[in-house]
């Protein structure tokens, strides 16, 4: 990889990935074409991160292939769900800055097509369109698409507050039933998520990168001592993790949305108010037609350079180190400017637009798959 090709921009990204985009116009943007686009990154740990799977004291531990080393990680899964939950939340934003400009987008996808339905030879024509779309329309404030928080039981992942249209849905996936979608009748759909992260994989041994805490249990007036005290392992402030997602079948709009996104994580973990401040750094990207480096083996790559070092490398270091390993066709990303796209109404204007092209394309291939014909 080289310096001189210049990084990628908000403004270039178009040119730097070319063929590997989809275009929003395209008519079977329904259909994959495995256009992917690798993205690696850093997630810096800015303060101590709790990453548990299960337990009180647990801790998502990896041994890393190769190595001696047993190396924390932050799973995939975390990660997918912090994103959608930030894209939400700049989707709301957005709302909130100019409702009339959602509103334009949310009547494209109330009415999205009709069919004819013949019964005892009479004709007529089914509205097909998004329930929340049609209900928001003319109070487009009060859209909103929102993860509900598990129940009782963690694996019963439930998606009662999704819209089953907003490019989060569009991006990150969604079931798509008649209660969303009227005019589907009793099918159900599922909306594949084009977002795959790999577990991102710290690369130092967890005698350098988790500490154990003893907190108090404060309690008012009174104490006991010896009683309350108990411990919890942390991410130790300033591990760095290596981290890489791959998209599918993207538009330029999609993906500056998604990497303005993914830049501006801030919090990840349990107990993120108190725990888990991160920086992202975007490394690099690539387009092409099947993956070629994973999250894990560039941890490893690391722990043969900083396994054995006195003083764990700074980000800085790290970032260049990843660059330097990476192999052809990977261009350095800017991640500053990617993340100022969040702030742009552009960003998520766009972003709509091409939701609402897809998600059109999506509706009339279901119902051409149940025999109906949109018109
Ligand atoms: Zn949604």
């Amino acid at each position: 990889m080289s310096a001189s090709e210049g990084r990628v921009t908000p403004d270039n990204i178009e040119e730097a990935l070319g063929r590997w985009l989809r275009s929003p116009g395209e008519k079977d943007r329904v259909f994959p074409k495995g256009k992917k686009v690798e993205v690696v990154f850093l997630v810096e740990a800015v303060n101590a991160l709790l990453l548990r799977t299960e337990g009180v004291e647990d801790i998502t531990l990896f041994k890393l292939p190769g190595t001696e080393y047993e190396v924390p990680a932050i799973l995939p899964e975390k990660l997918q769900a912090v994103s959608r939950r930030r894209m939400l939340a700049y989707l709301r934003r957005f709302r909130d800055n100019d409702p009339g400009k959602l509103a334009v987008h949310l009547k494209a996808l109330a009415e999205v097509c009709t069919y004819e339905k013949k019964s005892g030879g009479q004709s007529s024509g089914v509205k097909v369109g998004f329930a929340k779309a049609e209900e928001t329309k003319e109070k487009p404030a009060e859209w909103n698409c929102y993860v509900q928080p598990p129940g009782g039981d963690a694996r019963n992942a439930t998606d009662v507050g999704m819209d089953g249209f907003c490019p989060a849905c569009a991006l990150f996936g969604a079931v798509i039933d008649g209660e969303k979608l009227k005019g589907l009748g009793n099918e159900s759909i599922g909306l594949k998520s084009r977002v795959e992260f790999d577990p991102a994989v710290a690369f130092l041994d967890q005698e350098k990168t988790v500490v154990g805490y003893t907190h108090n249990k404060v309690a008012d007036g009174v104490s006991w001592t010896g009683q309350g005290l108990y411990m919890e392992h942390h991410v130790a402030p300033g591990t760095v993790f290596a981290g890489k997602v791959t998209l599918e079948d993207v538009t330029p709009a999609e993906l500056k949305a998604f990497l303005a996104t993914l830049s501006a994580i801030d919090r990840l973990g349990g107990r993120e108010r108190l725990f888990g401040g991160v920086r992202v750094h975007l490394v690099a990207v690539r387009g092409g037609s099947y993956e070629t480096v994973s999250a894990l083996g560039i941890a490893k790559k690391l722990a043969e350079r900083y396994g054995g070092a006195e003083y764990p490398p700074g980000v800085e270091e790290v970032k260049r180190a990843v660059v330097e390993e990476l192999g052809e066709g990977f261009k350095e990303v800017d991640g500053e400017k990617f993340r100022k796209l969040v702030d742009a109404d552009e960003t998520w204007d766009s972003l709509w637009r091409d939701t609402v092209d897809y998600d059109r394309q999506v509706v009339e291939r279901v119902m051409g798959l149940l025999g109906k014909t949109c018109r």
